[in-house]
């Protein structure tokens, strides 16, 4: 199964992948991204991935089959 991964230290907050992906993503008090889940399910793979595209800071990736 597919992983999300975030960097923390990268992500600025803008909120992008809660929109695409509100299952996954959220933001915290400090504006940083939280992951609600990392295993990604098949059915959802092709939303988390356009979700990780839209990251501006690209702080944000799958991984795995
Ligand atoms: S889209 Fe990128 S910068 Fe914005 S909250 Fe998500 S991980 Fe952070």
């Amino acid at each position: 199964m597919a992983a999300v991964e975030a960097d923390l230290g990268a992500c600025q907050g803008y909120a992008n992948c809660v929109v695409g992906a509100d299952r996954y993503f959220d933001i915290d008090d400090d504006g940083v991204v939280v992951l609600l889940r990392t295993e990604v399910a098949d059915e959802d793979r092709r939303r988390v991935e356009e979700a990780v595209r839209s990251c501006p800071v690209s702080a944000l990736r799958v991984t795995g089959a």
